[in-house]
């Protein structure tokens, strides 16, 4: 553990605009710094530095974050490693605990180990006929050969005692997996093979994938799990494809090491592949923490069908409603390399244009081999998609969408499977209007202000500027929860029934935290109203209303609301016959109550807006 004092002095020294001006460069806008977002691909700036605050936000893709956080997500390095760079720029040394420390030495010590190693295999590779001549059989040029650093383990038990000479016999060497001790004996582990290093975001060798070149089992012999290499967390190909992902916004998971230097060479830098047998939830986070667009590119037949679906069920409780996941199926007969050799880079562009959406993914996926024109065959397809959907932790907007899209290959109504697979369902409004101030019954007919039953009424101003408020800060549907319940429930005012619409749609998800108006806004995808959400909020973009602003705009307007309902009942009990004398004194008590709040409201400086909304 680092201690949280050294982390606040740290922050302290450092100005994020000199931590993040290496990488991207900022052009001073006002209080702020702009530039290209290194997190997603755009052409216009949205990416804000605030020196002030000491903070990053991209207004396009919504990463976000300080110093540290940069670091972490620019590199794809964890959050200690972030914290030692950035104090080494400043001159600092860690304070760790001495165990951390030992570990950390002994970790950077296995892979100078490690990095010996493949320097050797390197130079092995340059005097081996064999190997040379099997990479130009699989058309693997010395330019992608040299950045990979792919190498050759000479066919001998102990070639490794030529680099480390009388260290040969050093433990460390068992820890990092290049020897094998048994039974008195030691040998190196790989012998006669194509060895691909393995580097971690920082650059070290942390282990070796080799591949046989002839016949004779296993195909790929890989490093076993050691202190430096963890097979379920290590991404093959990022170190060397970074740039190549952060330019492209995109990365490319593919199935093995071959794939990656076959793609990479083919012009395709951003390809990557998990380590091990297959893609796990840690893999997918690892990339989505560096970039927000993710292509599964796997084999054309059965096994890569598979390991597509795999993926797919690993990416669902990682992704988040900012990211994509996208698949690409090749035709059964071909894999990337085969395809980029047949029919040129251009037709795995296209396929990559062709890729399926998660979401087309999932229902195509899951419907595979069943019969959905049976009851049977659909409550098969709902058995396996519930699991699937409520691992989806991250992402509610995209959970809302498939539960729709299931829905429909379900023939079930969304809210019906929603409940039935225990989804929270939001909740709706309750039947009855809850009219303010009615008395005996009296209260019952719709006030003036409401507008006639089923007419098409525009948006009025106070109503309009709520409904911008809320869309501006949808957490302030759930503070004025209540009010809109009891002003709006029931109501046939096509601008009070948009307001609850919003609060019906969004305050589920704003109860949590912090709503965001894009995600709101995905939440209301189905509305005939959309655009008209939509315009509200691209105005609320270039003119955005400070929240203590939005939240006394609706105040305001609930109490305008009240007053019209209240002097409008008034005017009813001045004509009834007969009079009611202590009901009428109650409204006008009442009335006196809701000017002197207006007044008050109305005392302080007005909210700055872009006029009434029509
Ligand atoms: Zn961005």
């Amino acid at each position: 553990m680092i201690p949280e004092s050294f982390i606040r002095d740290l922050l302290d020294r450092v100005d994020i605009v000199d931590v993040i001006s290496p990488y991207v460069t900022l052009k001073k806008k006002g209080i702020n710094w702009f530039g290209l977002c290194p997190f997603h691909h755009e052409k216009t700036g949205s990416f804000s530095v605030n020196q002030n605050k000491q903070f990053y936000k991209c207004f396009g893709c919504g990463a976000h974050g300080n110093a540290i956080g940069f670091l972490m997500q620019y590199k794809g390095i964890s959050y200690p490693e972030a914290i030692r760079e950035l104090a080494a720029t400043c001159g600092l040394q860690v304070p760790e605990e001495r165990g951390a420390r030992e570990r950390r030495e002994k970790a950077d010590s296995l892979s100078d180990l490690m990095l010996r190693a493949q320097r050797f295999y390197e130079k092995e590779f340059a005097g081996s006929v064999l190997a040379q001549r099997y990479l130009a059989s699989r058309q693997i040029t010395e330019e992608t050969r040299s950045k990979f650093g792919l190498g050759y383990s000479p066919e001998s038990w102990q070639a490794l005692e030529a680099v480390f000479g009388k260290d040969y016999t050093s433990k460390r060497l068992e820890d990092c997996g290049l020897v094998i001790s048994r039974e008195g004996k030691r040998y190196d582990r790989f012998r006669g093979r194509l060895m691909f290093p393995i580097r971690n975001p920082r650059g070290q060798v942390i282990g070796f994938g080799a591949r046989i070149m002839g016949e004779g089992e296993p195909k790929y012999l890989n490093s076993p799990e050691t202190e430096i290499f963890k097979k379920g967390h290590e991404v093959y190909g990022l170190w060397e494809g970074r740039d190549a992902v952060r330019k492209a916004g995109r990365a490319i998971v593919c199935e093995g090491y071959m794939d990656v230097i076959q793609l990479s060479q083919a012009g395709f830098r951003e390809a990557v592949a998990a380590l091990g047998t297959a893609i796990g939830e840690a893999h997918i986070r690892k990339l989505f923490k560096i970039v927000p667009l993710l292509y599964f590119s796997f084999d054309g037949d059965a096994a890569g069908r598979h390991a597509a679906r795999r993926a797919l069920e690993q990416a669902l409780p990682v992704i988040t409603d900012t990211q994509e996941a996208r698949f690409i199926l090749l035709p059964p007969e071909h894999d990337p390399d085969s395809l980029i050799k047949a029919e040129g880079p251009e037709a795995y562009e296209r396929e990559i244009g062709k890729a399926l959406p998660l979401s087309r993914f999932f229902v195509e996926s899951l419907g595979e081999g069943k019969d959905l024109g049976t009851p049977e065959g659909r409550s098969k397809f709902i058995a396996e998609a519930k699991p699937l959907l409520l691992s989806m932790k991250q992402a509610p907007v995209l959970r809302q969408q498939l539960v729709n899209s299931v829905s429909l290959v379900a023939r079930m109504e969304p809210l019906e499977l929603s409940s039935l697979i225990g989804l929270p369902v939001p909740a709706a409004p309750r039947a009855k209007p809850l009219q303010p101030f009615s008395r005996r019954g009296r209260g019952d007919s719709p006030a003036p202000g409401r507008g006639p039953r089923g007419g098409a009424v525009p948006v009025t101003g106070i109503r309009g500027r709520m409904l911008r408020a809320f869309l501006a800060w949808p957490s302030l549907l759930v503070e004025f929860e209540p009010d809109i319940e009891e002003c709006f429930a029931g109501s046939d005012d096509p601008a009070e029934r948009r307001i609850l619409e919003v609060w019906r749609k969004c305050s589920p998800l704003a109860h949590g935290g912090e709503l965001r108006s894009g995600v709101a806004l995905g939440l209301l995808e189905e509305s005939s109203d959309i655009g008209l959400y939509k315009k509200l909020i691209d105005e609320e973009m270039s003119v955005p209303t400070p929240k203590d602003q939005a939240r006394e705009e609706i105040r305001t307007g609930f109490l305008k609301i009240a007053l019209d309902s209240v002097q409008a009942r008034m005017q009813q009990a001045a004509a009834a016959d007969p009079f009611d004398a202590d009901y009428y004194e109650g409204l006008a008590k009442r009335q006196s109550q809701l000017r002197a709040e207006l007044d008050r409201m109305n005392a302080r400086p007005l909210p700055r807006y872009l006029g009434e909304v029509r």
